[in-house]
């Protein structure tokens, strides 16, 4: 037991001797009240045991306790002065009060300096068990000069008290003493345990704090990796596009196409709301651009154009590769974008003869819609250009394969292919006029003033019969050498002999100039008209062909209509 334990103890020993010394001041009031006779052995026995308890209960009040030392000499002189007090014993009153009270206390006593001593050592039990003897020694020795008794018998009977007391004592003690072994076994086993428990529970809080130190590092490592994975996975999208794009590149010429499935694969990539490729040449942009015509209101379309397609914006991004990405569009810089709530925009613009030719544009109402986007762009707009100038070549070549140079009208190839296509493949409804016109006497004006004059002339003429054609939405041809033939659909017939008649009537009018020469030419024509004049759509240019061939016959500069062959 630790000693602050055993002076919290002994402090509650001393607590109960107050009650003690109340129940001796009361007996000791009774006794004086009714006036008992047991003379004044009791009262002295009673005071010096009060004495003792007042003692005592000042040292425990004052805190002398606290030091076990003062404590264990306190209880030693308690249990001296109470057997001293034991010194009538073997007179005839045996069991009187007085030797009950000092009985009492001794026993009390000796019991409390047990308490306060370790017996569990077998040495000290016996010093113990002497010291108790000692007072019973002393009152037994000197009793005889108080009190006129037997010394033999005295001693004998001091003998057998001190080996009851004695014996008791040292019993009382090892039982105490072997209670005290137990329990400190007792205490150290269930303190070992304690320790071990809490070792255990130590180690658990460690492996437990290290557990939840590499949960939150895995933890860590997961965003990480989720992080890492998201970027492939972007990285995967991107590369996937490239590849897709070029597929779509590789496998058509068609630039409808092209543009179409571009628009598309791009739109549901980067969620765009317009995307598309815009050509400044209009002919060309009527022909591809026709989404973004949805897209945009005219006035908004033509600042774009003003914008994107001027060569000031060319200049500014003319390096090999640049392109324009705005993530977060100024309405006040572009209002144009306001209204169709475009917040990104990325364009490239690609050049053909010195200046801008088309731009590629995605538009996004997300802002920030390119970000981090930057290697993509450049590898898709590094694609686009090459792809849209190879395509605008290509449109160029396709031109001049169905063009003639001189004229600028759709030469005798297209022609064929034209008819092929629209007639002879196709399911015609309505009316098909074909108009033949050929230059009279054109010879002479070559030899006259020249092949290159000739030429003049055949652009001249030619000039007429193509802005006759798009007025009245027909289209024009160059036969031959200056041999026309004009295609007009679902056209009255009569519209089409005045819409002939009137064409043949400006060639008549437009001078054919050069800086020296200014002359005029007449031309014959015929005209043959599906289903009016033949039902066979093959041999319509035929039969205007021979239409033309009677005019030539009768007089020149007049049109002759197929199966009107008039004599002038
Ligand atoms: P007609 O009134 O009967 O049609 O008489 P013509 O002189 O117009 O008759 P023809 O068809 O014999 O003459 C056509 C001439 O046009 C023959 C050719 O040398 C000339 N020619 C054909 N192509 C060109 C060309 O591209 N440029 C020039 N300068 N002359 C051409
Ligand atoms: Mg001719
Ligand atoms: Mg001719």
């Amino acid at each position: 037991m630790n000693n602050e334990k055993l002076l919290e103890y002994q402090m509650n020993f001393s607590k109960r001797h107050l009650s003690l010394f109340v129940i001796l001041l009361l007996y000791t009031a009774n006794s004086l009240i009714i006036g008992d006779n047991d003379g004044n052995t009791k009262y002295i026995t009673i005071m010096v045991i009060c004495i003792v308890l007042i003692v005592d209960m000042l040292l425990a009040y004052k805190k002398f306790f606290h030091k076990i030392a003062i404590l264990r000499v306190v209880r030693c002189i308690e249990v001296f002065v109470s057997s001293l007090l034991i010194s009538d014993y073997g007179k005839n009153n045996i069991g009187g009060i007085a030797d009950c009270f000092a009985m009492l206390f001794y026993v009390l006593f000796v019991c409390e300096t047990i308490f306060s001593i370790d017996v569990s050592d077998y040495g000290k039990r016996v010093r113990l068990a002497i010291l108790c003897q000692l007072g019973l020694a002393i009152s037994t020795i000197t009793a005889p000069l108080f009190y006129e008794e037997d010394v033999i018998s005295h001693l004998f009977n001091y003998s057998f008290l001190a080996v009851v007391s004695g014996l008791s004592t040292y019993a009382f003690a090892s039982f105490y003493g072997n209670m005290q072994n137990y329990y400190f076994r007792y205490a150290m086993s269930k303190e070992r345990l304690l320790d071990k428990a809490k070792d255990n529970s130590d180690k658990f809080n460690e492996i437990q704090n290290s557990v939840m130190l590499a949960n939150e590092q895995l933890g860590i490592k997961k965003f990480e990796i989720e992080e890492a994975y998201r970027k492939i996975n972007v990285a995967n999208a991107d590369i996937r596009i490239q590849n897709e794009f070029l597929n779509i590149l590789v496998s058509t010429f068609d630039l409808k196409i092209l543009i179409e499935k571009t628009t598309k694969l791009f739109s549901d990539h980067f969620g765009l709301s317009f995307c598309g490729l815009i050509f400044k040449d209009r002919s060309l942009r009527k022909k591809y651009s026709g989404s973004f015509e949805n897209f945009m209101d005219s006035e908004e379309r033509k600042q774009f154009y003003e914008f994107f397609l001027s060569y000031a914006f060319i200049h500014e991004h003319r390096n090999l590769g640049e392109y324009y990405v705005d993530n977060d569009i100024s309405y006040e810089e572009f209002p144009y974008f306001e209204r169709m709530g475009v917040s990104s925009i990325a364009v490239k613009t690609i050049e053909a003869d010195n200046g801008p030719s088309c731009v590629f544009v995605m538009m996004s109402n997300t802002v920030h819609a390119f970000d981090d986007k930057n290697i993509v762009l450049d590898n898709i707009f590094g694609q686009i250009e090459v792809a849209a100038r190879n395509l605008t070549m290509y449109y160029k070549m396709q031109e001049m394969s169905i063009k003639d140079a001189l004229s600028g009208l759709y030469n005798r190839r297209y022609m064929n292919l034209y008819f092929q296509d629209n007639f002879y493949n196709a399911k015609v409804d309505g009316k098909i006029s074909v108009g033949m016109v050929d230059i009279d006497y054109f010879k002479k004006i070559n030899d006259k003033y020249g092949h290159l004059f000739g030429d003049i002339a055949i652009k001249t003429v030619a000039e007429q019969i193509g802005e006759c054609a798009k007025a009245y939405d027909g289209v024009a041809f160059r036969y031959g050498g200056e041999e026309f033939v004009i295609v007009f659909r679902n056209m009255d017939t009569t519209q089409v002999h005045f819409i002939m008649e009137e064409l043949r009537r400006k060639i008549k009018e437009s001078p054919i100039k050069n800086d020296e020469h200014c002359v005029y030419a007449n031309v014959s024509m015929g005209l043959s008209t599906y289903p009016d004049n033949t039902e066979d759509l093959h041999v319509l240019v035929d039969r205007a062909d021979k239409a033309m061939y009677y005019s030539k016959q009768h007089g020149r500069d007049r049109l002759t209509i197929d199966g009107q062959y008039v004599e002038e």
